[in-house]
C-alpha cells in the first residue's frame, strides 16, 4: 500500500514517513500543500494522511480541489480539537481525523481501516482457500500455521487480496508498493511473487501473461 503524507512540520513529517515505512507501506512526503495536491493528483495513492494548516494551499482547499477527481481516502491531522475543524474537514471529503498530539499506534489503526472500507472490506480478515490474509496483524497464515512473509512479500499478498478475482496489472502493483525513491533492486516484482510461491504454494497467485497477476480467480 502507498501513502502520501502532507505535513509542513519537518520533525513530525520525519516521524510519520519512518514509521509508515517500518509500517510496511510505501511512503512519500510533502512539506506543503501546492506539493501535496501536485502528488495528490498525479498518483493513485491508497491513502493520504493531511496536516490541515499548510503552506502555499491549505488542507481543506487541497481536499476540496483533489475532491473533484479523485476518491483517495483522506485521514486528516488537526492541531485543533475545535468541532468546526473536523466537521469542516469531514464535510469537505475527509474520511476520518485526528487530533494532535496522536498516538502513531492509533493512526496506523486509522489507516489500516480506511484503506480496508476503500476496497470494500469490511473484516480484517480476509479468507483465501486454505490462506488467511489479517491485514490488522498484518499476518499470513495457511491451515491455521503462521507463514512468515518479507514486509514487501506481504503488501504485494494484501494488494492481490484486496482485489481477489481481479487481475492486478504489473503498473497498478508498482503504484501501489513501491515509493518513487525505491532502487530498481527491490522493484523485482517477478522475484517476490516467486517467493510467495514458494511459500504458499506455486497456485496461489496467477500469472496472466501480458496483464499481470490474480488471486482467487474463480
Ligand atoms: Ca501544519
Amino acid at each position: 500500500m502507498r501513502v502520501l503524507v502532507i505535513e509542513d512540520e519537518t520533525e513530525l513529517l520525519g516521524v510519520l514517513v519512518q514509521a509508515l515505512r517500518e509500517e510496511g507501506y510505501a511512503v512519500d512526503a510533502a512539506a506543503d500543500g501546492e506539493e501535496g495536491l501536485f502528488r495528490a493528483q498525479s498518483w493513485n495513492y491508497d491513502a493520504l494522511v493531511l496536516d490541515l494548516m499548510l503552506p502555499k494551499i491549505d488542507g481543506w482547499q487541497l481536499l476540496e480541489t483533489l475532491r473533484r477527481d479523485k476518491k483517495t481516502p483522506v485521514l486528516v491531522l488537526t492541531a485543533r480539537d475545535a468541532l468546526d475543524d473536523r466537521v469542516r474537514g469531514l464535510d469537505g471529503g475527509a474520511d476520518d481525523y485526528l487530533v494532535k498530539p496522536f498516538q502513531l499506534a492509533e493512526l496506523f489503526a486509522r489507516l489500516r481501516a480506511l484503506i480496508r472500507r476503500s476496497n470494500g472490506q469490511a473484516n480484517s480478515a480476509i479468507e483465501i482457500g486454505d490462506v488467511v490474509i489479517d491485514v490488522r496483524s498484518r499476518s499470513v497464515s495457511q491451515n491455521g500455521k503462521a507463514v512468515a512473509l518479507t514486509a514487501r512479500e506481504y503488501g504485494l499478498v494484501e494488494l492481490l487480496a484486496l482485489h481477489r478475482g481481479e487481475v492486478v496489472t504489473r503498473t497498478q502493483m508498482y503504484d501501489h508498493l513501491f515509493d518513487e525513491n525505491e532502487d530498481s533492486l527491490s522493484n523485482l516484482l517477478d522475484v517476490h511473487v516467486s517467493n510467495i510461491r514458494r511459500k504458499l504454494g506455486k497456485d496461489f497467485i496467477e500469472t496472466r501473461r501480458g496483464l499481470g497477476y490474480i488471486i482467487d480467480a474463480s
